[in-house]
């Protein structure tokens, strides 16, 4: 990161206004009915001032502490990439005129976004969905086009969720790249303001347009300080080595039908996965037959008809779902992309209704396979 800085809440509010003028649409967090939800912001008094969540496998409940902190929250159920990543996309349009009929191309609809307050976990999830949506021999425009003209304001965690487990991939509590401004949050008797530093030219042109002033050493110090006791207080963790290679030789293993009885195959934890992209594709027609459309929208490998193909469905039990789903999200993935497809963000155990989570899981499956060695399970 470049030098660092220290912005007001005032200098925060000219970065959304300014933002603002050069045409981006700033989708920050909100408190909406009870629940952080990514969306656009107006000024920094949109933002859930003083609103703390409490996350537990299967539990979320937001409650106001009486503070004054902006990003005082963990992370919402949303990811950002129900902006990059839309959850519907109309593709292609036929509109029927007389016995022939016109045909629309969905092109580049992206607005550019300025998103604020992404987490570390988040900006890496991000750069995952880059390279499933950038790479091989099919390039997604409408995400590309969005990535584009993207506009990222990080914030550090200063507090750690019950179901964040960030440090065992290294993705967190602190952005190290992937944003173009970078702030921890310092709340404390006296003062509210922002450690600040630019991760690219755009973010280092907007931070000398607003002029603050320079981070003083006792800032910088205290910006640490907020990081190192967010990072002490995260205590779950997941054990990645070897997990790939883990998960790949148990396919057999019986711990997969105890889960079976415990999921639901609801797909809760793919939608609010950051880094998942299935979808499926949908024709429909209006009640006139005049036009039809076709869209991609989001699918999840939880539903009964993901896997059916010609000649039948080749995934009917919640057992080979689950089985699926974890083992793409932590052995094949890495191979299909070489990276993990899980950032720790937990977001897949607090939404989870009956409070599965997968790093319970794969212990208990690495718990077997230390059984299986010793001649037991
Ligand atoms: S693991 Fe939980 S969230 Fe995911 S499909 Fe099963 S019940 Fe739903
Ligand atoms: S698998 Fe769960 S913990 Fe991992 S990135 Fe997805 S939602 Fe977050």
């Amino acid at each position: 990161m470049n030098e660092p800085f220290r912005l007001s809440t005032e200098d925060l509010q000219h970065i959304v206004m300014s933002l603002q003028q050069k045409g981006y649409e700033v989708i920050g967090p909100r408190n909406s009915d009870g629940v952080i939800v990514y969306d656009r912001i107006h000024s920094t008094d949109d933002l859930p001032a003083g609103f703390v969540d409490e996350q537990a496998p299967g539990m979320y409940r937001l409650a106001k502490n009486g503070g004054t902190q902006f990003f005082g929250y963990t992370l919402p159920p949303q990811s950002w990439k129900r902006f990059l990543y839309l959850p519907r996309r109309e593709l292609i349009a036929f509109d029927k005129d007389g016995k022939s009929f016109g045909v629309s191309h969905q092109k580049d609809e992206a607005k550019p976004y300025a998103f604020i307050g992404a987490r570390p976990c988040e900006l890496k999830a991000i750069s995952i969905q880059d390279r499933v949506f950038s790479s091989g021999d099919y390039l997604d425009d409408g995400y590309l086009s969005a990535r584009r003209r993207n506009f990222i304001i990080a914030v550090n965690c200063s507090h750690a969720g019950e179901n964040c487990f960030c440090t065992s991939f290294g993705t967190g509590p602190e952005a190290e790249s992937g944003f173009d401004i970078a702030l921890t949050e310092i709340v404390n008797e006296e003062k509210h303001f922002f450690v600040a530093g630019a991760g690219s030219d755009s973010g280092k042109s907007l931070i000398e347009e607003i002029g603050p002033a320079r981070a003083v050493e006792g800032d910088v110090d205290a910006a640490h300080e907020v990081i190192r006791k967010t990072s002490d207080a995260i205590t779950k963790s997941l054990d990645i080595a070897g997990l790939p290679k883990l998960l790949s030789d148990n396919s057999d293993h019986p711990h997969w039908d105890d889960v079976a009885k415990r999921c639901l195959t609801c797909g809760n934890c793919t939608m609010v996965c950051p880094t998942c992209f299935c979808s499926t594709v949908e024709d429909a027609t209006d009640l006139s037959g005049k036009t039809a459309k076709r869209t991609r929208i989001w699918d999840s490998c939880f539903t009964m008809d993901f896997a059916r193909v010609s000649g039948g469905n080749f995934r009917i039990s919640a057992k080979s779902r689950y089985r699926q789903w974890l083992t793409h999200k932590l052995s094949s993935w890495v191979e299909q992309f070489g990276v993990s497809g899980c950032v720790g963000c937990g977001r897949c155990i607090t939404w989870c209704p009956v409070g599965i989570d997968l790093t319970a899981e794969v212990g208990a499956i690495k718990g077997g396979v230390a059984k299986q060695e010793n001649g037991g399970s």
